[in-house]
């Protein structure tokens, strides 16, 4: 008889967005005339850059000839995309990495997902509340989580609430953590943290031998200067840190699938019997081992991302959403909403309107204006009481909705 991982049987579907899904459909069907417009889930709308599509074809005629057709590549990526990654987003600010130290991927959702493979199921785990589900339910996966209550925690998992009432800026933990996640630009809150708080999680993590997993995914929507794009720029925080960045933000490679992780030589966590463990090491046997390299040809047109011309395509792209980020600002706080994120994220985050709750707010933007958001509360018991607005629509949709939810009386 086989037997199943049983924390697998603790996590219930993904309630958030089929129930979304089931409230959307039963209202099309009981208005097939009305027109929804989508401002829920985080996806890109705009196509590619043409740099990076141009680069993709020609990778794709490389591989119709025998001279320059590419099999399996190395696991961990080929080396014309890492040494522009280092030559760009490290270099540029001051931060030197080795080769060894970027893994290309297909995903932050799988490395972020992924990366408690190499940690033991008896660590202590925190995230910020409201989180990305992918660190919480990974970690009820991988054994860590303890059981579920009903304010909709786990027993064993940090939670370091986001609120108004701490500027969502986290507390550090009243008690020692082993594995803290850290999303800045934060997805769904789309606030952020300035680096001298971010110093502040570096050096709690030096003085617990804490292991941060910081996931910058949002990171070319940063506006502001005294905000970090990596968490490297902070002193000491190689020894502390492992950070995921991702080309679906930033490049539209949400549907593409690239992107990497950065673990330094320098980040140690501990074996059982005391010895140090070099957390490179772990991290490159895993991913030779369960994965096979990210396409030849999406690395080809990763790489098109830092060229001069698709340096300038992206930054239009950023441009655009971040447009439609404050034609939604905007448009609420004109209705007298307090609204958060927006200035360096793509996301906007509501305080819902006195007399709500998290789905009272959805059911009413989908019922009289017909624009779909995303209830705070699905993000974790903190996102009770809040709405999350994406800015990655069609600007014209972007424009309506907001007119739409003007005529609304809260
Ligand atoms: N991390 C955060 C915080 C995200 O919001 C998302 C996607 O929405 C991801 C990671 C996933 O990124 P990727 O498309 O690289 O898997």
């Amino acid at each position: 008889m086989a037997y199943v991982n049983e924390n697998y049987l603790k996590l219930k579907g993904n309630y958030l967005f089929s129930e979304i899904a089931r409230r959307v459909n039963a209202f099309t069907e009981a208005n097939p005339d009305k027109k929804i417009i989508r401002l829920g889930i985080g996806d890109v709308t705009l196509p590619l850059p043409d740099a990076c599509i141009r680069a993709m074809h020609s990778a794709v005629d490389e591989m119709s000839k025998k001279e320059s057709f590419r099999g399996y590549g190395p696991e961990q990526g080929y080396d014309f995309l890492i040494d522009k990654i280092i030559k760009n987003d490290y270099n540029a600010k001051g931060i030197s990495l080795d080769t060894d130290e970027v893994f290309i991927s297909d995903g932050s959702k799988s490395d972020t997902g992924n990366i408690g493979d190499i940690f033991s199921g008896n660590n202590v785990v925190a995230v910020t509340d409201p989180v990305y589900p992918v660190y919480v339910d990974t970690n009820v996966m991988g054994g860590r989580s303890g059981a579920l209550d009903e304010n909709g925690k786990w027993s064993n998992i940090v939670y370091l609430p986001c609120t108004i009432e701490n500027n969502f800026v986290p507390s550090l933990p009243e008690k020692r953590v082993d594995i803290l996640y850290l999303c800045f630009p934060n997805n769904p809150t789309g606030t952020t943290i300035t680096r001298q708080e971010l110093k502040k999680w570096v050096d709690y993590a030096r003085e617990n031998n804490t292991v941060i997993l910081y996931d910058a995914a949002y990171e070319a929507y940063i506006s502001e200067e005294n905000v970090a794009h990596s968490i490297y720029e902070i002193e000491g925080a190689k020894e502390v840190a492992i950070e995921f960045r991702s080309f679906s933000k930033n490049a539209g490679f949400t549907g593409t699938r690239c992107a990497f992780a950065v673990v330094p030589k320098q980040l140690y966590a501990f074996a059982e019997n005391g010895d140090k463990v070099q957390l490179n090491k772990l991290w490159n046997r895993r991913h030779t081992t369960k994965f096979n390299g990210t396409a030849y040809i999406i690395q080809r047109g990763a790489e098109a991302v830092y060229s001069d011309e698709g340096k300038e395509q992206i930054k239009e792209l950023i441009s655009y959403y971040m447009e439609n980020a404050a034609i939604i600002r905007n448009g609420l706080m004109g209705l007298g909403l307090t609204v958060f994120g927006g200035i360096n994220a793509p996301y906007i985050w509501l305080k819902v309107p006195d007399g709500y709750d998290s789905w009272g707010f959805f059911d009413k933007l989908l019922g009289e204006a017909n624009v779909v958001g995303t209830p705070g509360v699905g993000f974790g018991p903190s996102g009770e009481g809040y709405f999350r607005l994406t800015a990655f629509g069609d600007r014209a949709n972007t424009i309506e909705a907001m007119e739409r939810i003007k005529n609304l009386k809260f």
